[in-house]
């Protein structure tokens, strides 16, 4: 089969690997119908993170080839939908909310690589949600937008508490902070503060339903957050970035009481001044994205045409073109790139 390989760092390459198949009993194979790029994918691409002959991509839709004996939430010809995660779904971490850090997670990015033609799921039944029928082709960005990035920004919001008459701030104009925003409009927030500076992520932000956009960044950036929250800072904050910078400004623009949903991936050397989180006096809550628990939640609201996050895709491309894709993401020409096959 054809798959994304990166070689190197900035080197991406689609090139052929065998096929998967069934394994342990609980796996299944799905013929992948389209999957994205995102932006950790850039941290190996930048040579952040070491990237040497790495099987590429972790976001995904498509369609059940096989199952193995024991699978019994899917069968072939099932259109699925799956966490960026592996999970069981019967652990007590997952019966608890919290698949991405089942005993048995995986990230699907650590070898199953899911920019390719088929992949291997393991744990298929607690991973792989089916759609209620073959969707319609202009749902299918949407689906695919729920397997990270909406599952992801949504977990953000629901950790921020975000709810009907709150103001939330979202730190971050990246897919995910993005959907942090649509998020938040379908939890009913009152107000919805868009941290950006790109005139293009500003419109879907408020497309998304964004009230407020600041363009400031760090003490300027929470300044202004005060100004529009009498002082107080806001109840909800979104934290879709990953920087020192950008968790300092989530925490300073966040109320005495409020709560911060934290999704950028930290990398190392970003540490938290200890005295400032004790007297800031908030509630943090974040981590990998357990985006199995939202999405038959998510997969309906898109299945009514209730939301439409696959917007968020300002650039498709074949597969075969993914270093095209890379490139453009790098280079912030494009926000989110979707690779059909
Ligand atoms: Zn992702
Ligand atoms: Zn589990």
């Amino acid at each position: 089969m054809r798959a994304v390989i990166m070689d190197a760092p900035g080197q991406i390459r689609v090139g052929d690997r065998d096929d998967p198949q069934i394994i342990d009993p609980t796996d299944a194979v799905i013929r992948i119908t389209a999957t994205c790029i995102c932006g950790s994918d850039l941290w190996p691409y930048r040579g952040v993170e070491p990237a040497d002959h790495l099987h590429m991509g972790h976001e995904y839709v498509g369609v059940v080839e096989e199952t193995g004996s024991a699978v019994r939430a899917v069968k072939p010809g099932d259109y699925v939908v799956g966490s960026f995660v592996i999970s069981c779904g019967e652990c007590e971490i997952c019966r608890s909310g919290y698949p991405s850090k089942c005993v048995h997670a995986e990230f699907v990015h650590a070898g199953i690589g899911t920019q390719a033609q088929k992949a291997r799921i393991p744990f298929a039944d607690g991973t792989l949600v089916a759609t209620p029928g073959e969707p319609e082709d202009d749902l299918v960005p949407s689906l695919l937008a729920a397997s990270d990035v909406l599952g992801t920004g949504w977990f953000a919001a629901d950790a921020a508490e975000v709810g009907p008459g709150k103001t939330v701030a979202v730190v971050g104009d990246g897919a995910v902070g993005l959907m942090g925003v649509l998020a938040a409009k379908e939890m009913g927030a009152e107000r919805i503060i868009a941290m950006s500076r790109h005139s293009d992520r500003q419109a879907l932000a408020r497309e998304f339903g964004a009230t407020d956009i600041v363009e400031e960044r760090g003490e300027a950036g929470v300044a202004r957050i005060r100004e529009l929250t009498d002082g107080l800072g806001a109840h909800s904050v979104i934290e879709a970035v990953g920087t020192q910078e950008s968790f300092m400004q989530a925490i300073h623009s966040s109320r005495a009481g409020g709560h911060i949903g934290f999704v950028g991936v930290a990398h190392e050397g970003v540490a938290l001044p200890m005295d400032e989180v004790f007297f800031a006096e908030v509630h943090l809550h974040g981590g990998p994205a357990p985006v199995r628990r939202y999405l038959p939640e998510l997969i309906q609201k898109i299945w009514d045409r209730e939301i439409n996050p696959g917007k968020v895709f300002d650039l498709t491309l074949p597969l075969d073109e993914a270093a095209e894709g890379y490139a453009a993401m790098s280079e912030r020409r494009a926000t989110k790139v979707m690779l059909t096959l």
